[in-house]
């Protein structure tokens, strides 16, 4: 791959690749842009098939941080960082403690957190080398699990979804189908049942099934039937692309709002298909901010309830993504990463994707 080709093309700042041999550590930290403040993003540790995949990767993650800080409204920039490697493997106080060493020579321009296979426990040896990591347990002083503050902007993001497809202000007797009840979709249903939605839930681990019948009344759905139930919401919680040519054919729903990032397969495709059959698409990153606000605030020296708190302001981030996307009759998803755009632009630079190509975008949700 050509690196620096790449970097113009997606617009990143910096790239760096750290070797280790006395631990196997290899890992790549991309920052993609500081205009707002240091870049911030979790660290994932993956066998990746090759060093390009891990580039890629690290590349395509450190974009989105860049959009979903900015539009969260955040002083902070996108960053993310890869570990090479078998995790199960590698893993190892003196891997991550190297890493963290790593990160302190970034002198402040990334900051670290956990990610796919990296744990709290793994932060915390990093921060014996570096002030630069979030994540660290609420012993320690840090944020704990961000999964409570996910869900609840999530479960406001829905609120703000259903006002602005259903004219309605609260949920009280809608249907509300979720798939995947992990962290954050555990939290998501007990705060919707609180709220009177009628809920139908599935997952591949049977046990939380039960766990959410048994405590909320939901209605057990098989994994393969959720996305296509005649309920008004539908929240993807679990892995990304469950939006896709297969799917959108077969929604019935009117919203589709949930924590999962990446829902779109293909975004600048499928954003478009929503909006052609007038489904309202919360975008992933801006409704599922909530984690990143969560760790965002372990920097000012952690409070739980301002966290909570400026997480409700996702109500009206995605008010004002509907109404720029209504203004200019684009896709939501599009009007959320302008919006985002803009904030940076309005303080310094950011190579525009979006701007640049919004007749493109218009041509393609015309279709
Ligand atoms: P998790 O791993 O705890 O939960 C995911 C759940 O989805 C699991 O219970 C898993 O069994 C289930 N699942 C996997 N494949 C499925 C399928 N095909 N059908 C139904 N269920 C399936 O993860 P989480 O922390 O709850 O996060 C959920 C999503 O939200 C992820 O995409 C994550 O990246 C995103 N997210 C999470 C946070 C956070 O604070 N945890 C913040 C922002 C975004």
């Amino acid at each position: 791959m050509k690196i620096f080709d790449k970097m113009n093309e997606m617009g990143h700042e910096q790239f760096n690749m750290f070797h280790d041999p006395t631990c196997g550590l290899k890992a790549i930290v991309a920052i993609h842009n500081t205009t707002l403040g240091p870049a911030l993003g979790g660290c994932r540790f993956w066998n990746y098939n090759s060093e390009d995949d891990a580039m890629i990767d690290v590349l395509r993650l450190s974009q989105g941080m860049t959009y979903k800080a900015a539009i969260a409204g955040l002083n902070l920039g996108g960053g993310k960082s890869v570990i090479f490697g078998d995790a199960k493997k590698l893993k190892s106080e003196r891997l991550f403690r190297s890493f963290g060493r790593f990160i302190e020579g970034l002198g402040g321009r990334y900051i670290t957190a956990e990610d796919v296979n990296t744990s709290v426990r793994d932060m915390e040896h990093v921060k014996k080398e570096t002030n630069y990591v979030t994540g660290i347990s609420s012993a320690l002083g840090g944020s704990g699990d961000p999964s409570p503050v996910t869900a609840l902007g999530v479960y406001v993001g829905i609120k703000a979804s259903v006002k602005e497809r259903l004219g309605l202000d609260n949920i009280s007797g809608l249907k509300i189908a979720i798939q995947g009840l992990g962290h954050v979709g555990q939290y998501l249903t007990e705060y919707l049942h609180k709220d009177g939605a009628e809920l139908f839930v599935t997952d591949i681990e049977q046990d939380r099934i039960d766990k959410m019948v048994r405590k909320f009344g939901a209605t057990p759905v098989a994994k393969e039937d959720i996305h296509s139930l005649d309920v008004d919401v539908y929240a993807p919680c679990a892995l990304g692309a469950a939006i896709n040519d297969v799917t959108i054919p077969e929604l019935k729903c009117s919203v589709v709002a949930g924590a999962a990032n990446n829902q779109l397969a293909i975004p600048s495709i499928h954003g478009a298909e929503l909006k052609k059959r007038n489904i309202l698409y919360a975008p992933d990153y801006a409704i599922n901010a909530g984690g990143l606000i969560n760790v965002s605030n372990e920097l000012e020296g952690y409070n739980r309830e301002k966290a909570f708190n400026q997480a409700e302001g996702i109500y009206d981030i995605l008010c004002s993504i509907f109404k720029r996307a209504k203004e200019e009759d684009i896709p939501n998803n599009i009007a959320s990463d302008i919006l985002a755009e803009e904030r940076i632009h309005s303080i310094g630079g950011l190579k525009s994707f979006y701007l640049s190509k919004r007749k493109t975008f218009k041509i393609r949700s015309d279709k």
